[in-house]
């Protein structure tokens, strides 16, 4: 007689970093042979996997939770927002279980005790890269947990605790599978990628016959054997940032660095706590341009931030304009629950920030737009996302996925996502640019 699998819905919420988890947890339910189901009609139970970064998140947390409990009834709770589980169980305390962060033991207890598994030998059986949620094209790689930093803005450290690298050894194996399974990018992703193996000591290890230390600069130089794009995030400027400037300028690299300066004020980065010496910041860019002509920066900042005065937004706007960096998200402050931010003095009222915002913006708007319009005529290689009747959606070395802007190919209809594919600009808007492919595509008759 056959076995009926229980069957999951599953709902996941946050950053690539919760991604990440939901891509674990996924896994190991398919492994235990539990079926993924897309609506809470079909599940027998939904788990969610929360956000709490900020005040939105969590309430869009909160939202997500209610819509389970009444579309479905039985409702697992697990992620960021789990560590505030009395918020959770205040708001809706028929929840069958909360959990936090990277806790997949006590998401799969909840799930075994909800619905016990029905092993079945014969299930599908799951490549050794796990369920992902990314298009087939490009993977999220977790290099690291945690984060040794204190910035009075942030909450994650006390919701994830101190630092935890993945041996470097067990990263490149990881990205290897992701590669030989068909990713064609990895995105590297941590709380700080430039301290990754600091609580590891930099531990050595051997992969494909060759010693590699837990350490940025050498986790890019294994990635860089694999013949895929490697984009870099949450990089801080420290020092050694420089060491992988080589890997890009000789194209083993993709050359991009995201790094989250979130202010260029000296007064208010130290209210930040931001790691990082700003002083150097601008000769460090000048020099990685000079190394690398062709690297995009991208970057995050928080404007209104409390204490901030004129004369120090002024400052930020300076260095906007200096440092023209090609991407950049901004955010007006906005007070997260337990950081300590909060308690600061002269907190900046809502209709500046919001002023210094679109301020903020409207200069950035014009930098990134004359530096798109300065790539009209290039020829790029770029990676199609996506391909239809009106032509393809791809992206260049410039642009991560979900955050950056795209390359709209105009007769990219013949493309299939993952394919590599050579264009001309001959267009860009504010954010995104518009191309033709370098060579027509050959028509199979
Ligand atoms: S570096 Fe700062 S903002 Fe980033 S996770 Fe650590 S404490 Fe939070």
């Amino acid at each position: 007689m056959s076995q009926v699998s229980p069957k999951i819905g599953f709902v996941s919420l946050g950053c690539p970093k919760a991604l990440v988890d939901s891509e674990r947890i996924l896994t190991q339910l398919k492994v235990e042979g539990y079926e993924i189901v897309p609506s809470y009609q079909a599940a027998d139970a939904v788990v969610v996997n929360t956000c709490g970064f900020i005040d939105a998140a969590v309430q869009e947390s909160l939202d997500a939770i209610g819509e389970a409990l009444h579309e479905n009834g039985k409702v697992i709770v697990t992620g960021c927002l789990g560590k505030r589980s009395e918020l959770i169980r205040e708001a809706y305390p028929e929840v069958l279980s909360i959990s936090g962060p990277q806790d997949y033991a006590s998401v799969m207890s909840a799930v075994h005790t909800a619905l016990p598994p029905q092993h079945n030998p014969l299930l599908d059986i799951i490549p050794d890269t796990g369920i992902k949620l990314t298009p087939k094209h490009y993977a999220y790689l977790k290099i690291s947990e945690g984060c040794n930093h204190r910035c009075s803005f942030c909450i994650i450290p006390s919701m994830r605790g101190d630092l935890v690298s993945r041996p470097v050894d067990q990263v490149l194996l990881e990205a290897e599978k992701l590669a030989k399974g068909g990713v064609k990018e990895l995105l590297v992703i941590s709380q700080d990628t430039s301290a990754y193996g600091v609580d590891l000591k930099y531990a050595e290890r051997e992969w494909r016959g060759k010693a590699y230390r837990t350490r940025m600069t050498e986790l890019c130089q294994g990635l860089s054997e694999l013949g895929v794009w490697t984009r870099l995030h949450y990089v801080y400027p420290y020092p050694h940032v420089d060491e992988v400037m080589p890997l890009m300028a000789e194209g083993k690299l993709l050359p991009y660095l995201d790094i989250p300066f979130q202010h260029a004020s000296p007064r208010i980065l130290k209210l930040m706590k931001r790691p990082g010496n700003i002083d150097r910041t601008l000769e460090r860019i000048r020099n990685w341009r000079t190394a690398v002509p062709d690297i995009t920066l991208r970057s995050t900042f928080i404007v209104g931030f409390p204490g901030e005065t004129d004369a120090e937004f002024e400052e930020l706007l300076d260095f906007l304009r200096e440092a023209e960096l090609d991407r950049v998200g901004a955010f007006a402050y906005s007070p997260v629950e337990g950081a300590r931010a909060n308690d600061l003095p002269d907190p900046v009222s809502e209709e500046l920030k919001e002023d210094r915002l679109e301020r903020f913006m409207a200069v950035q708007a014009e930098i990134s737009a004359a530096k798109l319009q300065r790539k009209l005529g290039r020829t790029l290689t770029v990676l199609v996302d996506e391909a239809g009747a009106q032509g393809a959606v791809a992206r260049s070395s410039a642009d991560a996925p979900e955050i950056d802007g795209v390359v709209h190919i105009t007769d990219g209809q013949g493309l299939k996502p993952g394919q590599f594919v050579q264009v001309v600009v001959e267009d860009a808007d504010d954010h995104d640019l518009h191309a033709r492919l370098a060579q027509p595509l050959l028509k199979v008759v």
